[in-house]
Order: C-alpha cells, then structure tokens, then sequence
C-alpha cells in the first residue's frame, strides 16, 4: 500500500482505536487509581440507598450541602437534594446560573437483585428460608449457588429504621441458593435456561438449627426470628415495612493477569454514577448551573417517585429557576443531558448477537449510543444528529476515547434507559456511558480505561 493510500484512508475511515493508544502512561496510571476509588465505591454502595449515602459522605467532605427550598443561590455553591434517601440529585451553580438551561448527567443506581417479598421468611423440611421477588431483568439460573448478603432497611411501626447489611465481612454469616446436582438434573438440564430455575425456586437459606435443639415444627424459623429479635428488635411483622435486597457478596477484584478489567456486582450503573459523581466534585466554577442525578429505579422502568419518570428532577430544577426569577419550563427546554448508562460490550464468546460495525468493545473509550430500543427503535429516545456532532466534537477536543454502539444486532432484543424520561422535559439527551460484559449478571466485567474515559467526558461536559 502506497503512503498516499494510507494517508486517504486515515484521512476518510472512521475507527475507534484501542484507547490506550492515545493516552500516555501517566493517564493510564490515572485511569488505573481512579478506578482504586471506584473499587472501594462498588463494594460500599450496593443498593441504591447506600448509593446515596456514599454520594452524601463524599459531597459532604467537598463542601456540598443540603438544598433549602426557596434560598438564592450564588455561583460556586454547591448542594444536593436527597430524595428519600433513593435517589439523589447534587448540584454546582454556575456563572449564569440557569439562563442557558442547566447541564445534566443522570445516571442509575439501583442494580437487578432479589428483593424479599412482604412476608418472606418460612421453614420447609428442616431449613429456615426467604422468599424473593426478583428486581429486574436477571437469568435467574446465575444467582444458584453463589454467596449472597442482605442488605436494606426494616422500619417499625414507631418509624425507626434499623439498617441491614450482613454477609459483607469476612466473619459475617453468608446466604445461598441451592441448585440441583447434575446427578439427579436430568429433568432440569432438558429445560430451556429461563425455566431451568424458576422465580419460586429463587428461595434463601437463612437457617437450620431448631430453636431450644428440639426438633419441633417451625422451631427452625423461630431460631431465626429469635436471633433477628436479639439483633434487631424486629419481630416477623416487621418485615411487612422493609426493604431487604439480596445482592451478591462478592468483592470488587481486578480480573485478568494485566489487571486491565474490574470484575464487580453492580457496575450497571455504579460505573457511570461513580465518575458521573467524581466529575462533579472536581468541578469548581462551571458557566451553566451543572447537576448529577443519580437515580433509582431504572431496571425496573424508571416508575416510582425516586425513579426518572416521576417529576423530581424537573421540580428540582424548576424550583432553581424560580429563585432565579426564570421560567421553569423555558430552563429545561434550554437543558442539555448526558444520560450516563452502560451499553452491552462486544464479547467474543457471543458475536453473533452482535454487529461488529456497530457494536462497542472494552477498552475503545466511553461510548455514544444514539439510541436504544427494541425491533423498530421501540421505547427510544433517538438523539438529534446535531446533539451527537456536539458530543463528539467535545470529547474529540478534549482527546477523551469514545466510540459507538448500539445494544446488539436488530430482532435479537433491546433496552432502554433514562433517556427517553429525560427527554420527555424536552431536555436535549444522550446515552454515554462504559461498556459492560455479562451485564446483569451477578458479576459484571468492565475495562478501567473505559472508566476512566466516563470520568473524563463527564467532566469536560460540566465545564460546557
Ligand atoms: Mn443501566
Ligand atoms: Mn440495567
């Protein structure tokens, strides 16, 4: 191949390269302790309530403070507004405060899990168990057989909350699943995955030894209730105002003899919260009045008061704006977001789910995702081309690594996220976020550098 042809190739294809290639090694060194605090983040923050109150603890030590309804805010100040404890938006007042609309990044941080149903502790055949209501899309085979922790909050009649979280520590107890032996999964094994474990099947061991050692019906559930009652004070009434989440009990851990990915629960979307949250803290003075939003609910559609289809994130800036003295809905058709959530990485042990043209790969950059959706775009929010040239001009001038994807190939599924709820204020959006492997698996895979590019373009878009 001649020069020239090189040169006219370079000059007219469109590739993402690998994105270590346009960083030198002190940012991948950056990018590398970055995702140390990131690490320490995944394993503190599981629920979406301890999401919160790591976002809370971190704005705190950077000078952020509760929002008070109707005060003034000059430029610099910096307050967040914690919505129920689920959900959360902090934000930095800017130099024109809201005049241009606000800059926005909204990212999800509640992850698939397994709830506890209302009543949910029984005992069958000598075991003490939980009954769960799965939380999301999961393939329910994958959380057999794998430790598990308790985590969430139980609130008595006196409206005290008791916090949960046990299974975490090395010298706590653990929870499980059974599955079946394959000696005797014959049956079981000519079943399709989706029905190999069903969702009554997805039940937890709690307990086996009887109350007082005698061997008398249900003194294997009340052993249990005993101890929760000594721990506690809760009695099994209690549990009808809880909200218990089994999660996996795993560590976040470097994965891979280059230590270049993050194996973890959760990164779906604590890897877009995270530096969405980290980029805000670093941002001192901006010129447009920029938020982060992290909110609940996502994986369930966003319902819910502390989910994005209800009306709190445009209350919130709505209220900014009238302290201002400007129109609430004239700021948010001004506003700009960065709907920050994941896309699902090319995986070479699946290609034929997806496009390899329009697909992202660990390790090519933060990725641009037009738009989600299902069959014909369905239940998308489909980015205006003039919006994606802005993106990419951003992170191009700021060499931040991107890439496009789409959520695989057409007619093999699909997914949405917060995009289309944002967009619903009229609010200009995008989805820009990590890539992931095994995404809602129990233990997701996401590359450091990816991480880092998200904490990159998260900040150069706040300073906008
Ligand atoms: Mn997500
Ligand atoms: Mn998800």
């Amino acid at each position: 191949m001649s020069d020239a042809t090189k040169e006219l190739k370079e000059k007219l294809f469109y590739k993402a390269p690998y994105a270590g290639e346009k960083m030198t090694s002190d940012e991948v060194d950056a990018a590398d302790s970055f995702c140390e605090g990131y690490m320490s983040f995944l394993d503190a923050a599981k629920t979406e309530r301890e999401a919160v109150e790591q976002a809370v603890a971190l704005a705190e030590m950077n000078g952020f403070a509760p929002y008070v309804p109707g005060r003034i805010y000059p430029a610099g100040s910096k307050i967040y507004y914690n919505n129920r404890g689920k959900a959360i938006i902090l934000a930095v007042i800017g130099e024109s405060g809201l005049t241009d609309g606000a800059r926005i990044i909204a990212a999800h941080i509640d992850s698939p899990r397994l709830d506890l149903r209302p009543n949910p502790l029984y005992e069958q055949d000598g075991e003490a168990l939980f009954k769960t209501h799965y939380y999301g899309g999961i393939k329910k085979y994958q959380w057999t057989a794998i430790p598990l922790a308790l985590h969430g909050v139980i609130v008595k009649k006196d409206g005290s909350t008791v916090k949960v979280r046990i299974g975490e520590e090395d010298n706590e107890p653990k929870f499980v699943i059974s599955d079946l032996l394959p000696h005797l999964a014959a049956e079981q094994m000519r079943k399709t995955m989706a029905e190999g474990i069903a969702g009554e099947d997805l039940n937890v061991i709690v307990g086996s030894r009887p109350f007082d050692g005698s061997d008398e019906a249900q003194n294997v559930k009340l052993n249990v209730l005993n101890i929760l009652f000594e721990k506690y004070g809760v009695t099994e009434a209690d549990f009808l105002s809880a909200e218990l989440e089994i999660v996996p009990a795993f560590k976040a851990c470097d994965i891979g003899f280059d230590r270049s990915l993050i194996g973890s629960y959760g990164h779906d979307d604590r890897v877009c919260a995270y530096p969405a949250l980290m980029a805000l803290l670093d941002t001192e003075l901006p010129r447009h009045t920029t938020l982060c939003v992290l909110t609940d609910k996502e994986e369930i559609g966003s319902e819910g008061n502390t989910g994005l289809n209800s009306a709190y994130m445009a209350f919130f800036i709505k209220a900014l704006a009238a302290a201002e003295g400007l129109e609430g809905e004239a700021v948010l058709s001004a506003s700009k977001c960065l709907s920050a959530d994941v896309n699902a990485a090319f995986d070479p042990n699946f290609p034929s789910v997806f496009e390899k043209n329009n697909s992202s790969y660990l390790n090519k950059g933060v990725v641009i995702t037009k738009y989600t959706g299902a069959r014909g775009k369905g239940g998308s929010s489909d980015a205006p081309a003039e919006f994606m040239a802005e993106v990419r001009a951003m992170l191009d001038n700021a060499n931040v690594c991107w890439q496009i994807g789409e959520l695989g190939k057409l007619d093999a599924g699909g997914g949405g996220t917060v995009a289309k709820y944002v967009a619903s204020h009229n609010i200009e959006v995008v989805d820009v976020g990590v890539p992931v492997l095994s995404m809602h698996a129990p233990f997701e895979v996401v590359a450091k550098l990816d991480v880092y590019a998200a904490y990159r373009a998260f900040f150069e878009f706040y300073q906008k």
